[in-house]
């Protein structure tokens, strides 16, 4: 059963906020029970058509506008789709965001770590005996020489551990 007689009951959108915004040009929220939300169906006006959807879910509302206001379905669909694609581009933006910060703060670690094991033979020394094997500088004008500078960090975490690196960051006062 996707539908129900509420009777007269009171809307509680002073206290509870529409549920889904994006659709609040088809349904209202009448009343939050435990686990689902009362929704008129603005579409049947005048009559008063309630609803009862799942609080996780908006399937029975997609189910009356199918049966009841067929040719509004699009526009439904249209609606959900909107707010799926926003919501989608708004954690992507935040996940490139994290990804930028993330990016451009380890990168400044390995340049620290590049620009100061090479200065020094006692960097040199250290670098050696805690790494097993020496940082790789890169320089400017190959981006592949970027990735391998890459790589033997990588390389070095794997095979000697975090403490290698976290000792040699230590030993040349590089803030880790
Ligand atoms: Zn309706």
């Amino acid at each position: 059963m996707s539908e129900l007689a509420v009777g007269n009951a009171d809307t509680d959108e002073e206290e509870h906020p529409h549920p889904w915004p994006h659709i609040e040009s088809m349904f209202t929220l009448v009343k939050v029970r435990k686990n689902s939300y009362i929704m008129r169906c603005l579409l049947c006006l005048p009559k008063q058509t309630d609803i009862s959807a799942f609080k996780n879910s908006t399937s029975n509302l997609r189910k009356h506008v199918a049966r009841i206001h067929p040719n509004k379905l699009a526009k439904y669909t249209d609606l959900l789709e909107n707010h799926r694609k926003l919501d989608a581009t708004a954690a992507g933006g935040a996940a490139n965001e994290t990804y930028k910060r993330l990016s451009r703060s380890a990168f400044a670690k390995c340049h620290a770590l590049w620009n100061k094991t090479s200065r020094s033979t006692m960097a040199h020394e250290t670098v050696e005996r805690e790494c097993k094997l020496q940082f790789l500088r890169p320089n400017q004008t190959r981006w592949s020489s970027l990735f391998l500078a890459v790589e033997r960090i990588v390389r070095i975490h794997r095979e000697q551990g975090e403490q290698a690196i976290r000792n040699v960051c230590t030993a040349l006062k590089i803030k880790m």
